[in-house]
């Protein structure tokens, strides 16, 4: 059922900026006994509560929400170290195994296609680790969006 009287939002709009109402709202309490009620009461009830003191805690508010609240995660940590260093293992056990067996592949190649090999090797290398990067950047940005620590 459709009621043409004004809406609660209507009429707290009212009460709080009169200047920049719609007209409607304002001429229908000028008419309306029952709308104008309820702007007398919610007026009423506007002055009661700002007349009210502030609450007063017997605790510290602030000092309870501060200990909730989630520390900075330190600059360093080991675990970050120990990644770096077992990416660094890995690198440079495929760069070493690449140079000492680097006659083995060439000789099952034509020359020809071990030069092409070395540049196809470079690139592949190359695109990897931007995508490891990549990845990898993309694990913090969501890990600190989840505030993981
Ligand atoms: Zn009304």
């Amino acid at each position: 059922m459709k009621t043409d009287h004004l809406s609660e939002t209507e009429i707290q709009q009212y009460i709080f900026d009169k200047t920049n109402c719609n007209n409607r709202i304002a001429e229908h309490i000028g008419v309306c006994d029952n709308c104008k009620a309820a702007v007398t009461t919610y007026q009423l009830l506007f002055s009661e509560i700002k007349q009210l003191p502030n609450p007063i805690f017997k605790f510290n508010l602030s000092a309870l929400v501060l200990a909730q609240v989630p520390q900075k995660k330190p600059i360093f940590s080991w675990s970050d170290l120990f990644s770096y260093f077992m990416a660094l293992i890995l690198i440079l056990a495929i760069v070493i195994s690449g140079y000492l067996f680097r006659g083995y592949l060439t000789a099952i190649l034509p020359p020809v296609f071990s030069s092409l090999l070395y540049q196809m090797a470079t690139t592949a290398i190359t695109i990897t680790s931007f995508q490891i990067l990549g990845i990898y950047k993309e694990y913090q940005r969501q890990t600190e969006i989840l505030n993981i620590y």
